[in-house]
C-alpha cells in the first residue's frame, strides 16, 4: 500500500482539507478489497476462441484479458501454481516438477508431499502472506495449500485427498465471501481440474475439452453472478491457469527403456516432455559424461539435452533438486513407458515456453482498471500484484515485478 499512501497524502496536499476524507475513504475501500483466484488447470490461452464459455468470456469483456499468461519453465502443474502463488521461479520456491528427486535428501518429491513435509518448500505463499499480516485466507484446493508451510495453513482449507464436486467448491466459495467480516476470509482461492484431465486424454482441440469448459464456464458464471448480486463486499476475481496443452502423438513416443541408462548409476525419472537424469552418490563426473555423449548420439533429433546455459536462462539454478542431465522434446514428441500397444495419442504440457504453453489471465471486479491492454506476461508477476491488491507487504526475495501488473491498479498513472 506504499504507493496508495503517497498518492492520498500528494492529494490531500495539493487539493486541500475537503477532499481529504474522500481520499481516505477510497484508500480503506481498497485495504478492504477481497481478491478470488480461480486456476482452471490447463485452460489454454485461445479456449475461449476454440471452445464455449460464454460466461468466462463475459467477464473477459468486462475486465482485462491478457494475451497469454506464460508459464514458467517446467510448464507442470505443481511448479505453476506455487509460482503463481509465491512469486518466485521453481528453484526457489523449491517445487521444480510435478515429480523430482533432492540429491542431498536422496528422496523423491511426489505432487503434494508438501503436506507430510512442508520443508519441501521453501517460500511464502500468498496465503502465508496474507495471514501473516491479519488477512483470512480460504483455499479449496490449490496446490499445496493444505501444506503447514511457515507453521501455518490457511484459516480455511480442504485436504485434495477428499472428492469434492465442483459445484460443492463454487458455492463453498460463495458462503466464505458471505461470512460476518470478523471471520470472513479477504483472500479466496480455488481451483478446477476437470479441463486439464481431458487435454490429457482427448488433446486440446477434443470435444470432451468442450464440455469440460462448458461445466466450468456454467460454475465461473454462477461465482460471478453471486460476486455482484450476492456479496457485500468490494471482490476483484482473477482467472488464472498454470499452463496451456499441445497435441501430442503414439507414434512419436520415446521409449525410456531404449535409452537402457545404467540404474546403479542413476535415478532416472520420466516428466514425460523431459527425462531428468540425477545422480546417484557414487556416480562420478566421467559416468555423467560418458552418458551425455552417448545419449547425444541416440539423439536423432527427437529429443535434446539442455545446456547449462539454457537451464539458467530459464530460471533454473543448480542445486540438489537440479537433473545432472535433463533431455527436452518437442510437441508432438514424449517419452514414454508404455507398452506400444497401450500407448494413446492425446495432450500435454511441460514444453518450453510457447503459445501452446501460454494459459490465460482475466482480471474484472472492483479494483481494476479496464482501459488496459496486456500483452502476455510470465505468471511470477501476479503475487506482487495480488499483494498490492490485498494491502500486503512484500515479506521474501520474489523473482516477479510489480510494474507489471501495476497498470491495471486504479491508483498508477
Ligand atoms: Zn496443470
Amino acid at each position: 500500500m506504499k504507493r496508495f499512501t503517497v498518492w492520498v497524502t500528494l492529494l490531500a496536499t495539493m487539493l486541500g482539507g475537503s477532499l481529504w476524507t474522500a481520499s481516505v475513504s477510497v484508500a480503506h475501500e481498497a485495504q478492504e478489497n477481497t481478491v478470488v483466484l480461480i486456476s482452471i488447470d490447463g485452460f489454454r490461452h485461445d479456449y475461449l476462441e476454440l471452445h464455449d464459455a460464454p460466461n468466462i468470456a463475459a467477464i473477459a469483456a468486462q475486465g482485462v484479458r491478457a494475451d497469454g499468461l506464460m508459464p514458467v519453465y517446467p510448464a507442470k502443474t505443481f511448479p505453476n501454481h506455487l509460482s503463481i502463488v509465491t512469486g518466485q521461479y521453481p528453484a526457489k520456491h523449491g517445487i521444480v516438477d510435478n515429480h523430482f528427486y533432492d540429491t542431498e535428501r536422496q528422496q523423491h518429491y511426489r505432487m503434494g508431499d508438501g503436506v507430510k513435509d512442508s520443508t519441501w518448500l521453501t517460500t511464502v505463499p500468498l496465503w502465508n502472506l496474507a495471514e501473516f499480516q491479519g488477512v483470512r485466507a480460504a483455499t479449496f484446493f490449490w496446490p499445496e495449500s493444505e501444506a503447514r508451510i511457515n507453521g501455518r495453513t490457511p484459516t480455511y482449507y480442504y485436504n485434495y485427498s477428499t472428492p469434492a464436486p465442483n459445484r460443492q467448491r463454487v458455492q463453498q466459495m460463495i458462503d466464505w465471501l458471505k461470512l460476518p467480516e470478523a471471520v470472513r476470509p479477504r483472500l479466496v482461492i480455488g481451483y478446477f481440474s476437470v479441463v486439464d484431465t481431458m487435454g490429457h486424454r482427448f488433446g486440446p482441440e477434443s470435444v470432451q475439452v468442450n464440455k469440460a469448459i462448458t461445466h466450468v464456464d456454467e460454475l465461473i458464471g454462477q461465482l460471478w453472478h453471486a460476486i455482484q448480486h450476492e456479496v457485500e463486499v468490494p471482490v476483484t476475481l482473477l482467472l488464472v491457469s498454470d499452463h496451456g496443452m499441445s497435441t501430442i502423438t503414439a507414434d512419436a513416443m520415446i521409449d525410456v527403456q531404449e535409452l537402457t541408462i545404467p540404474a546403479e548409476q542413476f535415478e532416472v525419472i520420466n516428466a514425460q516432455t523431459r527425462l531428468l537424469i540425477y545422480t546417484k552418490p557414487e556416480t562420478t563426473e566421467a559416468q555423467v559424461q560418458a552418458l551425455r555423449e552417448r545419449l547425444q548420439q541416440q539423439a536423432q533429433q527427437r529429443y535434446y539435452i539442455e545446456s547449462p546455459a539454457q537451464l539458467a536462462q530459464l530460471g533454473v539454478t543448480p542445486g540438489p533438486r537440479q537433473a545432472a542431465i535433463v533431455l527436452g522434446t518437442q510437441a508432438p514428441v514424449t517419452f514414454t513407458q508404455l507398452p506400444p500397444e497401450k500407448r494413446r495419442d492425446g495432450g500435454t504440457h511441460g514444453y518450453h515456453s510457447s503459445r501452446e504453453m501460454d494459459g490465460i489471465f482475466i482480471a474484472a471486479g472492483d479494483g481494476i482498471r479496464t482501459e488496459v491492454r496486456l500483452a502476455r506476461f510470465s505468471n511470477i508477476h501476479i503475487y506482487p500484484f495480488v499483494a498490492e491488491l490485498l494491502g500486503l507487504e512484500l515479506m521474501s526475495d520474489i523473482d516477479g515485478d510489480g510494474a507489471v501488473l501495476a497498470p491495471l491498479l486504479p491508483q498508477s498513472n
